[in-house]
C-alpha cells in the first residue's frame, strides 16, 4: 500500500508567511497532528543554519507549529544536536546563541530550544536496533525520551549523501557525537599534491587534527582522521579527493541505521516535513547560497523514507535532470532503498498535492 505524502506547491521566492499559512491550513484540514497527546513532550527537530547560510527554514513556521501543539496541550520545544565539525554548531552554547542570531529565539518561535544531546553532544542513549551493520546505535538522549516528533527538513544536496532531507536529519542530525564519528570514519580522503597551495585552511578546520602542513603540503593522517570531509569543504582548490565510489553507499546505510534507531521509539508519533524551497548545492552546514532548482514546495508525511523518496522525484520531473547532474554526481537513491530494505519506511508514495 502506498504511504500518503501531502504536498503544498508553491510559486518561486514565495513569502514564507503565505506558505506557513498554507501549511498550517493543511495539518489542520487533513488532522496530521493527530497522533499527538495533551502533555507529549514534542522535539521540533531542524537545523538552524550554519553562520554564513541563508537555507534553513524560516522561524515563522515554528511560531505556527509551535501554537497547533500548544493548542492541542502539547509542550513542544526546538531542538538539535551539535556538530561534529568545528564551527559554532559543535557545543550547545555557540549552537543556540547562532540559533538565536537566526531568529529561533523564544520571544520569535514561542519555543524553548534544548540541544538534544547536551553541552558537548555525549548525552545519549543506546537503541538496540539488531540491523545488518550494527546491534546498536547512539542516539541523542532527549529525542528519546520525547514522547512525539516533528522532523523539520530543509531539502539540499550534501557531497556525501547525495541530498539531505528527512532521513539525513534522522540518521545523523539526531545521532549523538560518538555516534556521527562512527558513520563517518570509513570515508578517508587524500591530498592531491599537485593542487595544494599549503594554505593550512584546511589545518585550522580539521575536528580530529588529523592534518599537518609538512614542506608547503597538507598531509593527513589516516589514522587519526575519522573521515568527516570537513577538508573537502573548506578547501578552495581542488586539493582534497575523496574514494566516492568506496565510501558514500556505506556512509547512506549507516546514517539510515540511525534513522531507524530513531523510528524505534517515533513509528506513529512523528510527521516529517520536507521543504523544497532554497535548495541549493551544498547542506546547510556549508557557507555559500548557489540555488540549483526552483522554489516547489512542502511535503508532509509519516513515513520518512515516503516523503524523502517524493521529494527527489518532484525536483527530478520539476527541473528534467536527474539529482546527481544537479548536485554530486553520486548515487543518492542509496538511503531510500537500503531504508526500504530495513523496514524503516515505504518508498512507495502516493503524491496528494493541496
Ligand atoms: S586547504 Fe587545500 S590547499 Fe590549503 S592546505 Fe589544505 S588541502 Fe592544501
Ligand atoms: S582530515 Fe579531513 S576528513 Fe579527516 S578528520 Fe580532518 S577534516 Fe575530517
Amino acid at each position: 500500500m502506498s504511504e500518503p505524502v501531502y504536498f503544498i506547491k508553491v510559486v518561486h521566492s514565495e513569502e514564507d508567511l503565505i506558505i506557513s499559512k498554507k501549511i498550517q491550513e493543511l495539518i489542520l484540514k487533513q488532522n496530521l497532528l493527530s497522533f499527538i497527546e495533551p502533555r507529549d513532550f514534542v522535539a521540533i527537530k531542524t537545523h538552524f543554519g550554519e553562520a554564513g547560510t541563508q537555507g534553513y527554514v524560516r522561524p515563522l513556521h515554528f511560531k505556527m507549529l509551535g501554537k497547533l501543539l500548544k493548542d492541542i496541550g502539547a509542550f513542544p520545544f526546538l531542538t538539535e544536536t551539535s556538530t561534529l565539525y568545528r564551527g559554532r554548531r559543535s557545543n550547545a552554547i555557540e549552537h543556540i546563541l547562532l540559533a538565536f542570531e537566526h531568529g529561533f529565539s523564544v520571544q520569535e518561535t514561542g519555543l524553548p530550544l534544548i540541544m538534544s544531546d547536551g553541552l558537548l553532544g555525549d548525552d545519549e542513549v543506546e537503541i538496540n536496533i539488531n540491523a545488518r551493520i550494527y546491534q546498536k546505535v547512539g542516539i541523542a538522549k532527549l529525542l528519546e525520551k520525547s514522547q512525539s516528533m516533528i522532523l523539520v527538513s530543509h531539502f539540499t544536496g550534501h557531497m556525501l549523501s547525495g541530498f539531505g532531507a528527512a532521513l539525513k536529519n534522522l540518521g545523523m542530525g539526531c545521532a549523538s557525537r560518538k555516534a556521527k564519528l562512527i558513520q563517518h570514519s570509513t570515508a578517508k580522503p587524500s591530498i592531491k599534491t599537485s593542487k595544494c597551495t599549503g594554505c593550512g585552511e584546511c589545518v585550522k578546520w580539521c575536528p580530529a587534527d588529523a592534518i599537518a602542513v609538512v614542506d608547503g603540503i597538507a598531509r593527513i593522517d589516516r589514522n587519526t582522521c575519522i573521515g568527516c570531509g570537513e577538508c573537502l569543504a573548506t578547501c578552495r582548490f581542488d586539493a582534497v579527493g575523496y574514494n566516492w565510489s568506496e565510501t558514500h553507499e556505506n556512509l547512506q546505510k549507516k546514517m539510515v541505521e540511525h534513522a531507524l534507531g530513531v523510528m524505534k521509539s517515533k513509528r506513529g508519533k512523528i510527521i516529517c516535513i520536507n521543504f523544497l524551497t532554497r535548495i541549493t548545492k551544498d547542506c546547510d552546514c556549508m557557507r555559500g547560497h548557489n540555488r540549483i532548482a526552483p522554489d516547489i514546495g512542502v511535503l508532509l508525511s509519516h513515513d520518512p523514507v515516503a516523503v524523502d523518496a517524493a521529494s527527489v522525484d518532484l525536483i527530478e520531473r520539476t527541473v528534467g535532470k536527474k539529482w546527481s547532474q544537479l548536485t554530486f554526481d553520486i548515487p543518492n537513491r542509496v538511503q531510500i532503498e537500503y531504508a526500504a530494505e530495513i523496514g524503516l519506511g515505504n518508498p512507495d508514495y502516493q503524491l496528494l498535492e493541496m
